[in-house]
């Protein structure tokens, strides 16, 4: 058996050779970050379509593309947007109340400050923390049709879910263009289209104290597979690692009991922002958060190194 250690991110997809039809990949740097879609039957064409629709999303939803939807609504203040825009702004005002604010794109003024303070080197003083904190809150977003409207100041930044929107668009584009099996990974924001040869798909995930190992590796068919952690993207200063995902209440970057969280969920739009709120949550908080979410299993890699899974995993 021949195994090839595909992704880049948090996690890894193992592609095992079998037989059918030989799988056909295309990857570019998108949103930021590695991107991949391999489809193991269908026609190479939906692969173009992929890498087309992943730069169309770029164009209209990252916040540095001067002239998207997102830049464009945080400079004025307001924006007429696109349909989709507005649909996951949606989405994600929901996921802040389902998440008691923990994942909340308004965090955006935050993250630009804790940006600022990787590049310089130092971290923000409290009075800048405390006016960041003050332009935060799902109720500071106001979407009314296509018309969109920030409060206080607030700015949004879509890094925590759009990734898992578009993994979750592709894999719909693929099932519609007649494609049964593929893997697409935005990131480590992995979809798991159908099977493998009647075999399910199996996803690595990254140590998180040496990404050049698996923790553990577990199987999915037609799954997302989404995983948040501080040590793939955090940065140090003065000897203090810290990550890059924020706590909308505190102002500061996440520190807890938790090294990453996978959530494995039919829809990645929920996988993304389940696992950014759950790793704001904590160990104790993120069970109680996916106690509402039945359809979401979760590994959860705690700081002493244990490994924590809920009863749906199925680990190989
Ligand atoms: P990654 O983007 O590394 O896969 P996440 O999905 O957890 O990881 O998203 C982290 C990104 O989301 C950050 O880089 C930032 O842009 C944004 N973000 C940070 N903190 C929050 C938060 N509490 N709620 C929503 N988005 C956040
Ligand atoms: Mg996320």
């Amino acid at each position: 058996m021949k195994r090839i250690l595909a992704a880049v991110g948090c996690v890894c997809v193992l592609l095992m050779s079998g037989c059918g039809d030989s799988p056909r990949s295309r990857q570019t740097v998108a949103l930021d970050t590695s991107c991949a879609v391999t489809i193991y039957d269908g026609e190479d064409a939906l692969l173009d379509e992929c890498m087309a629709h992943l730069r169309a999303r770029e164009a209209l939803w990252s916040k540095t593309v001067a002239t998207s939807d997102i830049a464009t609504l945080n400079k004025s203040g307001t924006a007429v947007v696109d349909d989709d825009t507005a649909a996951l702004l949606i989405a994600a005002k929901s996921f802040s109340e389902t998440t008691d604010g923990a994942f909340d794109i308004t965090t955006a003024s935050l993250v630009t400050l804790w940006d600022n303070a990787e590049k310089e080197g130092v971290i923000p003083d409290k009075e800048a923390i405390a006016a960041a904190l003050a332009c935060v809150g799902g109720d500071n977003m106001i979407v009314d049709g296509n018309a969109v409207t920030l409060l206080d100041g607030a700015e949004v930044d879509l890094g925590g879910i759009a990734k898992g929107a578009i993994a979750d668009e592709l894999a719909a584009m693929l099932k519609d263009g007649g494609c049964e099996s593929a893997l697409i990974d935005l990131g480590g924001n992995i979809v798991a289209l159908g099977d493998k040869h009647g075999e399910p798909f199996h996803i690595g995930i990254a140590d998180p104290q040496n990404s050049d190992k698996l923790a553990l590796t577990i199987a999915v068919s037609d799954k997302a597979v989404v995983t948040s952690g501080s040590y793939e993207r955090g940065y140090d200063i003065d000897g203090t690692h810290y990550s890059h995902i924020i706590d909308p209440q505190t102002g500061y970057p996440v520190k807890n009991d938790l090294l990453s969280v996978t959530i494995v969920c039919p829809s990645a739009t929920t996988a993304d922002a389940l696992s950014t709120a759950c790793f704001v949550k904590g160990y104790k908080g993120a069970k109680a958060l996916l106690s509402h979410y039945p359809e979401a299993e979760a590994v959860f890699i705690l700081s002493d190194s244990t490994i924590e899974t809920t009863k749906g995993i199925d680990v190989v």
